[in-house]
């Protein structure tokens, strides 16, 4: 048995000192500090750091296998391991093949699970090819059988193994997934209104940040969630709406719940520090899609991290090969996205729990219990109780430190936040009752010790 002391969890918003029992990778007890204490083989010292349940990143693009020259397995579990993040789920639309049948999905698995440094879980997807020839009905089946947390869904896309769907295919698949009780992700960006005013910025030359974001026009991610909004008011499956963006797409999912309608939805970091302005600043750095918006949107975000119509976060983590994809003048040239992973933790401590924002038990469940709830990982993730996984987040709060991009793990080493001081920083991340990252030895766990979690709704 071993034993972690000197843990300071969060219990109602108080800090509460425990010592925390662990057997086979699984919590066997947790008693709090001045009891008798239980003979053990092995003892980590917490050091009085604020101990949380393992965190989750529920959306990555780690491309593997197929786009490994922008991140593989490894290195974005790596990154995991370091950010704090001991569950990672991956998206089915990044690596070649997609992950549309039971086939693609073994052939990933098999190439990823020896390189895991953390424990991850998949996405399945869908093309309108298989709603066409029926083909998605066995697909899907076999990969919820296979322990998909849901399938992924793109009202807009620019993958060509990956197309976007229409409304009816949209219907098809979220009644099927109603049946499979499986949650319906969208990333909700309008094509018809995204596809015109992207082209016309291109066709009066534009070439500056600010021009993305007017392509990528403000209105087209309400309207998209609208649309599959309603759909989900007919049909009545689970829906989840990725990387909210805007005030009034929060809205739209703010009236979808108060219908009663099964809807949750997640934000990133990069939507709740950074708004336009900051895009015409730092550039391609900040280059994203649904790109980023105006001040009242920001707040606003951070609003409903607060009342409870955002349910979590995510980092939408994807990694452009640096500097080659994201140094063109011109940035419709440059490639969209951040590798967040590693940076996601501190982020929400300094701007969230630090500048007054969120609780700690706030933090708690939007980057862990809330997540594992929503995709059938609870209460094996997402818990600090007997029964559930070993997985722990040791934090040293009050530590000041200083982002240097050319240490992240991730093979993209860029930041928005590059040579931002943030206060809090990973003490320890701890997987199945092992040491997998050190503040001061760095990522020390086993390549493949990251197992496959499986959802487990039936
Ligand atoms: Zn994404």
């Amino acid at each position: 048995m071993l034993r972690i002391k000197n843990a300071r969890i969060v219990e109602k918003d108080q800090l509460k000192t425990v010592n925390i029992y662990i057997e086979r990778g699984k919590i066997k007890d947790i008693l709090p500090a001045g009891e008798a204490l239980l003979s053990v083989k092995k003892e980590i010292d917490a050091q009085r750091n604020v101990v949380f349940p393992g965190f989750i990143d529920p959306h990555v693009h780690f491309d593997d296998p197929g786009f490994t020259e922008r991140e593989d397995f490894e290195t974005g579990t790596k990154s995991a391991a370091a950010g704090g993040i001991t569950t990672i789920i991956d998206m089915p639309c990044t690596s070649i093949p997609p992950i549309t049948t039971a086939s693609n999905y073994d052939y990933k698995l098999n190439i990823v699970k020896s390189k895991a440094y953390v424990d991850f879980a998949f996405w399945g997807g869908v093309t309108p090819e298989q709603v066409e020839s029926g083909e998605y009905k066995k697909s899907l089946k076999e990969l919820k059988d296979r322990g998909i947390v849901g399938v992924k869904f793109y009202t807009i896309s620019g993958m060509e193994l990956y197309p976007r769907m229409s409304v009816p295919y949209m219907d098809k698949v979220f009644r099927l997934m109603k049946e499979l009780n499986l949650v319906c992700a969208i990333h909700a960006e309008d094509y018809y209104l995204v596809d015109y005013y992207s082209h016309l910025m291109q066709e009066m030359g534009r070439e500056d940040p600010e021009s993305w974001s007017l392509g990528r026009t403000y209105e087209a991610e309400p309207e998209a969630i609208w649309s599959v909004v309603g759909i989900t008011e007919k049909v009545g499956n689970k829906l989840h709406i990725v990387h909210l963006s805007t005030k009034e797409g929060l809205n739209v999912i703010r009236w979808a719940k108060a219908q009663g309608l099964n809807v949750s939805t997640e934000t990133c970091p990069q939507y709740l520090i950074f708004t336009t302005e900051d895009f015409k600043k730092l550039g391609s750095l900040l280059k994203i899609a649904p790109p980023l918006r105006k001040e009242e949107d920001r707040e606003e975000l951070w609003k409903g991290l607060k009342d409870g119509s955002i349910d979590f976060l995510s980092t939408d983590h994807a990694a452009g090969k640096y500097p080659e994809e994201k140094s063109s003048p011109d940035i419709w040239k440059n490639y969209a996205g951040i590798p967040g992973t590693q940076l996601a933790v501190p982020t929400m401590l300094h701007y969230g729990y630090h500048q007054g924002r969120l609780t700690l038990s706030e933090v708690q469940k939007l980057m862990s219990e809330n997540t594992a709830k929503r995709y059938g990982l609870y209460p094996q993730k997402g818990a600090i109780q007997i029964g559930s996984d070993a997985d722990f987040t040791i934090i040293d709060m009050d530590k000041e430190w200083t982002v240097e991009p050319s240490k992240l793990k991730s093979k993209g080493k860029y930041s928005p936040l590059a040579g931002k001081t943030l206060k809090g920083k990973i003490y320890m991340t701890i997987l199945r009752g092992e040491i997998v990252y050190k503040d001061d030895e760095g990522v020390i766990g086993e390549k493949g010790f990251g197992e496959l979690v499986k959802s487990k709704v039936e």
